[in-house]
């Protein structure tokens, strides 16, 4: 074998088997930050997840147990088990649900509040790394970890997304050929790929068919006719939002 060529075993990995161990020295980095930003604090990365996402819910009035087991993708023992430590811990309160005596809604106490607020300080290292590629890399990075969220979603493997490719705001490559092709109709302002959110806190699903459709003109780089399939007399679900939503909540401003 020629001096620097690769060993048989590496050059014989498929592309998706080199991406994936790409993926695994990635999360490595995580999970090593992650447990030691969290155990600084005197927390594990679980208790600090539940933290965040009591924090950013949309829905603080009815966050439960279940929704964060939920929105965790983790058991309900798991989750009942990191509640109850973060309970004692003084940082989450369990108050009884007005609208349903019987449930019980997690809210964070003011300590709980303070913590939450450094509880994604551990993926400054994964950003600090993101942030030193190019940028029309990391765009091409956010596309392709868009669509893989996407498939696992379809698949029941991770939380459902609010993402750009199914949001009824969204319109894919509405102008086509620009830095920033696609359209954010609640924002009334072009984005491009590197603008794309994961987590918006304004996204509204669009429809089952409509979705499919957002996706398939997203990847094939067709500009939408703004009908929906099959009916040309109707406007784009997204369109009619209001004029006044001219500025990015802070909410949208995230991932
Ligand atoms: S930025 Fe938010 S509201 Fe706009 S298209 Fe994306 S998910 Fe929808």
């Amino acid at each position: 074998m020629p001096r620097g060529a690769p060993s048989s075993s590496t050059a014989d990995l498929t592309t998706g088997q080199r991406v994936v161990a790409g993926l695994s020295k990635v999360a490595l980095v995580f999970r090593h930050a992650q447990w030691e930003a969290s155990g600084r604090r005197g927390l594990t990365p679980t208790q600090s997840q539940i933290l965040a996402i009591v924090a950013g819910s949309r829905v603080p009035d009815r966050l439960g147990v279940k929704a964060v087991a939920e929105q965790m993708a983790v058991t309900m023992g798991t989750a009942s088990e990191a509640v109850g430590a973060l309970v004692s811990k003084g940082l989450l309160r369990k108050e009884a649900d007005e609208a349903d005596g019987r449930a019980v809604i997690l809210r964070l106490t003011p300590r709980g509040v303070r913590e939450a607020s450094v509880a994604s300080e551990w993926s400054e290292v994964i950003v600090d790394a993101v942030e030193a590629m190019p940028e029309a890399e990391r765009a091409t990075l956010l596309r392709g970890l868009i669509g893989m969220v996407r498939t696992m979603e379809g698949r029941g493997l991770v939380p459902t997304a609010r993402m750009c490719v199914g949001c009824r705001f969204f319109s894919p490559n509405e102008h086509p050929g620009r830095s920033k092709p696609h359209h954010c109709l609640f924002i009334e302002a072009p984005i491009g790929d590197a603008d794309l959110r994961i987590d918006c806190g304004e996204m509204e699903p669009a429809g089952e068919q409509e979705r499919s459709r957002l996706w398939d003109v997203f990847v094939n780089g067709r500009p939408l006719d703004r009908q929906c399939p099959g009916d040309a007399g109707r406007a784009h679900p997204g369109a009619g939002v209001s004029k006044s939503r001219q500025t990015v909540s802070s909410s949208t401003k995230g991932a």
